[in-house]
């Protein structure tokens, strides 16, 4: 059951517009409409948490969301065995920026952006690498897993553009993006591509060493600073206030511990996302909705506009 909190008005019974087949471990509450967000959200201060599935509408596939095609991203581990790993990878990044980097902000994005400057959102957590978010104007941005467009050394810890890389890749690799043709990008910027084998990989400018994307990998741990600022974040959230959660499903417990921490702390969590997620027990509401249209009704709802003025 939904959690009983100060000022819940849920109507009985909920506007359902799509009903997602039930949780592994059972959902706390039906999908509802946006509607019924946009009364629960009202008035309230928020904080989000936002996955894949708000950057889908910037043509970024989900991985994970529904009719999205099954990938095994490169682990951590791999990344770190060898060259012909690094090789694959960096071959297959370079294709995947060249198209990723041309990527626009969604209706979701400047939503967001826009509830910040009406002081209605008071801190953003990201799981996403694209950089989206900042695109659109959000500043007090967490990204928890990193950004794509960075790249670090894994020897002397040294950050750079990843523009930079890129210009020295395609001097290494010429003609190697319009050879690898029309592969498909994923959310960290990896395509799919299977000849990468003499593709030449670029060294750390400063010490030769080896550079990564300076994103978070499978089987990586998420730099304590920035999982200390976002449980900051959700532990000065009320009761009065609200956890957002938009467009992630939540599988990773990268961004599940935020849901479960809010919960504990008597804090409302409300999901919209397509599908279900790992968070569905611990909701308040959920919203079997797109990122575009809700976020874009709660930022022009009269509440979200009157704080502006
Ligand atoms: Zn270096």
């Amino acid at each position: 059951m939904a959690r009983a909190y100060p000022g819940a008005v849920i109507p009985a019974p909920v506007t359902t517009e799509a009903t997602a087949p039930p949780a592994a471990d059972g959902p706390a509450v039906s999908a509802a409409g946006i509607d019924v967000a946009l009364r629960l959200l009202a008035g309230r201060s928020l904080v989000a948490l936002t996955g894949a599935g708000l950057s889908t509408d910037s043509g970024i596939p989900d991985y994970r969301g529904p009719g999205s095609t099954a990938r095994t991203p490169m682990t951590y581990g791999e990344f770190r065995s060898g060259e012909p790993a690094r090789r694959r990878y960096w071959a297959r990044s370079h294709v995947g920026w060249a198209r990723m980097r041309r990527a626009q902000p969604n209706d979701g994005h400047h939503a967001i952006a826009a509830l910040e400057r009406a002081g209605v959102l008071r801190g953003l957590i990201t799981q996403n690498v694209d950089g989206l978010h900042r695109a659109a104007g959000s500043s007090a941005v967490v990204d928890l897993h990193g950004r794509i467009d960075e790249v670090v050394c894994l020897d002397c810890h040294d950050v750079s553009h990843r523009d930079r890389l890129q210009r020295r890749l395609g001097l290494l690799n010429p003609g190697f993006v319009d050879a690898a043709g029309a592969a498909v990008t994923a959310p960290d910027g990896d395509v799919q591509l299977d000849d990468t084998a003499g593709f030449r990989v670029a060294a750390c400018e400063a010490c030769g060493g080896v550079l990564k994307p300076h994103v978070v990998f499978f089987g990586e741990n998420v730099p304590k600073h920035r999982v200390e600022r976002s449980y900051a974040l959700v532990d000065a959230l009320t009761a009065d206030d609200a956890l957002l959660v938009a467009g992630s499903s939540l599988t990773v417990m990268s961004g599940l511990r935020f849901v479960k921490r809010a919960h504990r702390n008597g804090v409302p969590v409300v999901i919209v996302n397509r599908g279900t997620t790992r968070g569905d027990p611990l909701a308040t509401l959920r919203v079997e909705a797109g990122c575009s249209e809700t976020l874009s009704a709660l930022a022009t709802t009269p509440c979200a506009r009157e704080r502006s003025l």
